[in-house]
């Protein structure tokens, strides 16, 4: 189905504000969502502008952040107009003239990734003779799942070159060997880092643009959240028992990672997205651009549902190649709507700000074996033992967060400086309360810890005598500027 161009490029920014004024600026929690994203993470400038800008709030001076004194009616003022908060949906999801939900109508190409959405353009494109080649990628036929670009000059390899894969594609190269073949219009296909590579050859006054004097090239643009290094993740899964050579599909869907074999639609394996993020290619972690805002035409799953594709049309002849495409009978489209961009937009903004919370620095530690500590027998404490707030003010200065690996062998504790400034020679000691009992304490001290940084620890809960720490863990920590600055009791319930 086509649509009066006229009309949609109306349509977009429409749903967008009212995305913006229900979603964004109006939400019961916004200064939640403030204190959470900004203040916690470390990024707020203490610029004041939250404070300024409410009746209800005011700056507290003591503890460096906003304090509501007052009743909050979720106006969302403060969290729009703080200056670290991403609220506009141009910077979100980038410019675009049209919006689409779209899918193949081409039986062949049924079973693409998801909509089949990019092997029909590149059908099209063909057909139509508007390109010569296009780059694309594809699994390596003696590599299992490893990805390598390809150039192609026909259909029967655009539908082989469909699907998914999981990590980085080395696109330009095969781009760069398309035009020195003297391919003159070329479709590029490649995930937004790609895509930026392209833009900036293109856009370079030095170096490259010599080169693209003699071709055109079609950006396609695929969404894309993170991919994962091919080293470390199929070595994973095939300790996991999983024959790479039998996976037909990868697929993340809705937070969950999914592998099918061929010929079964339900997944072989899935896994959750946090379950994999240590296989995640680190670049991905500095990269705040989902929806390929480079492209000429940008191509995803999130918010279209199963087998369709959510499509920007962002220059004009992206618009013209997608309605084209779509009259002369290879796509299916509809425009989008407001399901679909809300989704895209949650999604864009998640990985907007992701960045604000990598950690620059990891810290290690060494355990300082000239520091012996004695098992002791102390009073039973409180299992929920309140904090220890030191005098200086009311801000807290560190926070702890526990997890029992499966196997309940590892109580993993991440203790986050949430002070705001550096904290020198924190002797850190954790110990298990068993009854009354002090078991297998282990200390430690940190040298400098600066703000908002983490340290993990994994602290073994099979103890040496061959029991297993079924009680609390008593994590402390203090420094000789202020003493006992933090104590909190962890409860352990270990599974059946
Ligand atoms: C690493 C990665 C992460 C992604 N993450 C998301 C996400 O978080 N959310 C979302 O909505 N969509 C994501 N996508 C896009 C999604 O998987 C589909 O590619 C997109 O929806 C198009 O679907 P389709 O059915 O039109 O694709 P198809 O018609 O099957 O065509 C897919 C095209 O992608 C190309 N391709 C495959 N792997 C790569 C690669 N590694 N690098 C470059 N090109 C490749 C192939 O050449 C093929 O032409 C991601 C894609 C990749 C490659
Ligand atoms: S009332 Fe104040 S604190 Fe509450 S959302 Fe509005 S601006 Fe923020
Ligand atoms: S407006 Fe944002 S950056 Fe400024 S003080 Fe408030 S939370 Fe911090
Ligand atoms: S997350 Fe960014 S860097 Fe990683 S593959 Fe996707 S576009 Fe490239």
């Amino acid at each position: 189905m086509t649509e009066d161009k006229s009309d949609q490029t109306e349509t977009p920014y429409n749903y967008s504000f009212e995305y913006i004024q229900k979603k964004l600026e109006g939400k019961k929690d916004s200064l939640g969502m403030l204190l959470k994203e900004i203040v916690r993470t470390g990024i707020c400038t203490e610029c004041g502008t939250c404070a300024a800008v409410c009746p209800v709030l005011e700056w507290d001076d003591l503890t460096g952040q906003p304090k509501l004194i007052g009743k909050c009616t979720g106006c969302g003022i403060c969290y729009n107009q703080c200056p670290r908060t991403i609220t506009d949906p141009y910077q979100l999801m980038g410019e675009f003239k049209s919006g689409y939900v779209a899918n193949t109508n081409i039986p062949e190409v049924i079973g693409g990734q998801d909509g089949g959405t990019v092997t029909s353009l590149i059908c099209y494109l063909f057909d139509e003779h508007l390109v010569d080649a296009a780059v694309v990628t594809m699994k390596d036929p003696n590599n299992p799942w490893h990805p390598v670009a390809q150039i192609i000059t026909s259909k029967d390899d655009a539908i082989k070159a469909s699907g998914s894969i999981y990590s980085h594609s080395q696109t330009v190269e095969a781009l760069m060997d398309a035009v020195r073949q003297d391919f003159r219009s070329i479709a590029f296909i490649g995930t937004p880092c790609n895509i930026d590579a392209v833009s900036k050859m293109f856009d370079s006054p030095t170096g490259m643009l010599k080169y693209f004097m003699r071709c055109h090239v079609l950006k396609i643009g695929l969404f894309c959240m993170d991919s994962f290094a091919p080293d470390a993740i199929y070595p994973f899964f095939e300790r996991e028992g999983i024959d790479l050579s039998k996976v037909q599909k990868m697929d993340i869907n809705k937070g969950k990672f999914h592998l099918y074999y061929s010929g079964s639609s339900e997944p072989v394996k899935s896994y959750t997205i946090k379950q994999l993020d240590k296989f995640k290619s680190s670049s991905c972690n500095f990269c705040t651009d989902l929806t390929a805002e480079n492209a000429d035409i940008s191509v995803g799953s999130v918010g279209s549902g199963a087998n369709k594709n959510t499509v920007f049309a962002r220059t004009g002849i992206g618009a013209e190649i997608m309605e084209d495409a779509a009259q002369k009978g290879y796509l299916k489209i509809e425009p989008f709507n407001a399901i679909n961009l809300n989704a895209v937009l949650f999604l864009a903004k998640l990985k907007k700000v992701s960045q604000y919370t990598v950690r620059k620095r990891k810290v290690f530690i060494v355990r300082d074996v000239a520091e012996k500590e004695e098992v002791r027998i102390e009073t039973k404490p409180e299992v929920e033992s309140p904090e220890v707030t030191p005098s200086l003010g009311a801000r807290k200065f560190m926070s702890v967060s526990k997890n029992v690996n499966e196997e309940d062998k590892i109580l993993n504790i991440s203790l986050t400086n949430t002070i705001g400034y550096v904290l020198e020679d924190m002797k850190i000691r954790i110990v298990a309360v068993d009854e009354v009992f002090e078991k297998s304490p282990w200390i430690t001290t940190v040298r400098e810890l600066f703000p908002f940084e983490t340290i993990e620890i994994g602290y073994p809960l099979d103890i040496p005598d061959g029991e297993a720490i079924k009680a609390n863990v008593l994590v402390e920590a203090s420094t000789e500027a202020f003493g006992k600055i933090f104590s909190r009791t962890l409860k352990i319930t270990p599974k059946e």
